[in-house]
């Protein structure tokens, strides 16, 4: 058969693998690695190559749903809308389109006219292009008038952007993913890189294999361990524990960079002064950690081959997702000041970004604390944890909320279930009817990624303009916004993805003003990373740093003793478990569309718990457990013994709705940016 094939860009992880999809009669039949693609290589994760099948889901929310509740509770709204309902359960009616966001409006005016524009907030997600997520802040900021707009990035790495922005002035990867072959030394910390972030992971094994110069830092005994030369299991919430034991070593043994660290960069002389004088800085301190005592001599190894080589640091929510992820990487950011690597190929810093267009989304100003391009806003808004608690104190009446679940994928699913009852209107746009979808007042049916055209922006920086592989009536996210700007009497005339784009490059010209959709077509193998002007930027920080005075900053901040470690070195784990969650291959985060997609679920149809054969006497003898925390518990989780999970910890994926697992995790979060503390929390098991 002659398919057509259209060149696009993968919908899912934030590696943004370039793909090509063979097409016809307007569905997809297959999708294969674009083999001169920069970022594939010729080659895609299962994700990629089978997770397609979603689009043409019977799931597929096709026409606008408004529920029966909304329209009990408004009979003035149903008494004007009426005529163009139909029925479709015994929850929903379906409507067309205009009929839907006019209702939406109706609503919206109404409760900001009782409640004030501050009651309106609005929750974004990553799935989306940088077009609909610039209009989605645009619209909150300025046709709502409030400030209250974020993304789901709160929920993974906020404290990227925090960390690095306070060290060396900008929240992204330093360099492109094949400097990965120029590095002498590589470092993995808090990532489980081939599950997550599977494509970025095989650049690393070959290196690995070729030249044996991989280290990984993690809790559990991950795959990428397979082909490292230093594996580092350590205990929960240890990471700036062991960054700035790395830093101790390096500046004791005088390994540091004295030339780029007297040229570029502040406040050495009161950072070295305090981390020599703490105690918990000596790797020496490990010898007092029962199960650990090895990371005494494993952490100085690994911290004087980083301070000798030209090395890359990758993290990923392993470390971000702790109540100091922020600290930790500010932590990795010195490290690199510390060497000098930084600024040049081969050397630099790569948070490994969720989902395809996490880095767009803050990029385009979907965060409380920064508009487009990150400048200040006006006025500082609330992070979705504050919304939370706003909503519960009865000042946020209405949520908007566009490709996120947050009945699902956050923290305190227990506190956010009552928050959302205490809300008068939810607005959801989406693909399928996630948890948040379900609880929502109006539910618009958009263009999945694969139906339309777009920017996304990845985990290194790379702008790609997505094309619509097959077509579809829906709305693209973007389109319903300017609709419901225009049915609350606004003036939003844009006719394309391209125009919004083009008013993105005028706003965010500091980053995007010379990407043009022509451009971006022209460049689309290689793709462009930001900033980007007449040329683009594949390396950050050659000269200086984009700080406001352009040097790099030391700021130290001691780890504090706790939990698992404060446990074990007063006499062991007594009860319970030390918990953490993650993702696996088949899916990503809360599965939107891989569970609709039979040939991933099948692979990982539901979140089993990994439990250490050391633990195994202890452990309820059953089949399936319940976690009890002191927020919640999770449902019936499947058990499974591994020799992988060092004993007194367990680890889950979170993909499912129906395990609970975000009912057993509160409000610890990191003290700076709120993001939850997902990967460590002490449960106890009992039997299902
Ligand atoms: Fe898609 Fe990420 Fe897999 Fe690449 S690595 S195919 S972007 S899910």
């Amino acid at each position: 058969m002659n398919y057509t094939e259209v060149e696009s860009v993968c919908t899912y992880c934030g590696v943004g693998c370039d793909i090509v999809a063979q097409v016809d009669d307007n569905k997809i039949h297959k999708i294969t690695a674009d083999k001169d693609g920069y970022v594939s290589q010729g080659k895609l994760c299962i994700k990629g190559k089978y997770g397609f099948d979603f689009v043409d889901s019977k799931e597929r929310i096709r026409k606008p749903r408004i529920a029966k509740h909304f329209l009990e509770k408004n009979p003035h709204i149903k008494a004007k809308i009426e005529d163009s309902l139909e029925p479709l359960d015994e929850n929903w009616f379906t409507t067309d389109l205009q009929t839907a966001v006019n209702a939406a409006a109706m609503k919206l005016m109404e409760i900001r006219k009782s409640y004030g524009d501050e009651s309106f907030c609005a929750i974004g997600g990553a799935r989306t292009s940088c077009e609909s997520a610039y209009l989605f802040q645009k619209f909150t900021r300025d046709s709502m008038n409030s400030p209250h707009v974020d993304n789901c990035a709160r929920v993974c790495h906020s404290p990227s952007l925090k960390g690095m922005r306070a060290t060396i002035g900008e929240g992204a990867a330093t360099n492109p993913y094949n400097d990965i072959y120029e590095a002498e030394f590589i470092l993995i910390i808090g990532s489980n890189t081939t599950e997550a972030h599977p494509i970025v992971a095989n650049r690393i094994i070959d290196v690995a294999r070729l030249h044996d110069n991989v280290a990984v830092i993690d809790v559990r005994e991950i795959k990428m361990m397979k082909y490292a030369k230093h594996k580092a299991v350590i205990p929960h919430e240890a990471n700036l524990l062991v960054l700035n034991m790395m830093a101790y070593v390096i500046l004791k043994d005088e390994l540091y960079n004295k030339k780029f660290v007297e040229s570029r960069t502040k406040g050495f002389e009161e950072y070295k002064e305090k981390i020599l004088n703490d105690p918990y800085a000596n790797p020496e301190f490990f010898k007092q950690v029962p199960g650990y005592e090895y990371l005494a001599t494993l952490i100085p190894i690994i911290a004087r081959e980083y301070a000798l080589k030209k090395s890359m640091i990758f993290w990923g929510l392993g470390v971000t997702e702790h109540i100091d992820g922020s600290y930790a990487v500010m932590a990795i950011t010195h490290l690199a000041l510390l060497t000098g690597n930084i600024g040049k190929t081969g050397a630099g810093l790569m948070p490994l970004r969720g989902q395809n267009n996490v880095q767009g989304a803050c990029d385009m100003g979907c965060l409380p604390y920064y508009e487009p391009d990150y400048q200040k806003p006006k006025k500082v808004g609330l992070m979705t944890p504050q919304l939370v608690d706003a909503m519960l104190e009865g000042k946020i009446k209405a949520l908007l909320n566009m490709g996120e679940d947050i009945a699902h994928i956050h923290p305190n699913q227990n506190k956010i279930d009552k928050a959302l009852n205490e809300l008068e209107f939810i607005m959801v746009q989406e693909l399928f009817m996630t948890e948040i979808a379900k609880r929502a007042d109006i539910v618009i049916g958009v263009k999945s990624a694969y139906e339309k055209e777009g920017v996304y922006v990845n985990a290194m920086r790379r702008l790609h303009l997505s094309q619509p592989i097959v077509k579809s009536d829906l709305p693209d996210d973007w389109e319903v916004i300017k609709m419901l700007d225009n049915a609350m009497g606004g003036n939003y005339d844009y006719k394309t993805s391209e125009d919004v784009w083009n008013e993105v490059r005028e706003v965010a010209h500091r980053r995007f003003s010379g990407a043009s959709y022509l451009r971006l077509k022209r460049h689309r193998k290689r793709g462009l990373q930001w900033p980007v002007y007449t040329e683009d930027t594949p390396v950050l920080h050659l000269l200086d740093f984009r700080t406001e005075d352009g040097l790099g900053k030391f700021v130290y901040h001691q780890y504090q003793l706790r939990g698992m470690i404060e446990e074990l070195m007063n006499g062991g784990v007594e009860s319970g478990y030390y918990l953490t969650t993650g993702r696996t291959l088949p899916h990503y985060n809360n599965a939107a569309q891989t569970i609709q997609s039979e040939k991933l679920n099948n692979r990982y149809d539901e979140d089993i718990l990994l439990v250490s054969e050391v633990d195994a006497d202890r452990f309820p003898n059953t089949e399936y457990v319940i976690l009890r925390s002191q927020y919640g518990e999770s449902a019936p989780l499947r058990v499974k013994f591994t020799e992988k999970i060092k004993p007194n910890t367990l680890f889950t994926t979170f993909h499912h709705a129906k395990s609970r697992i975000n009912y057993l995790f509160g409000d610890a979060s990191d003290e700076l940016i709120l993001t939850a503390a997902f990967k460590s929390i002490k449960v106890e098991v009992l039997p299902a």
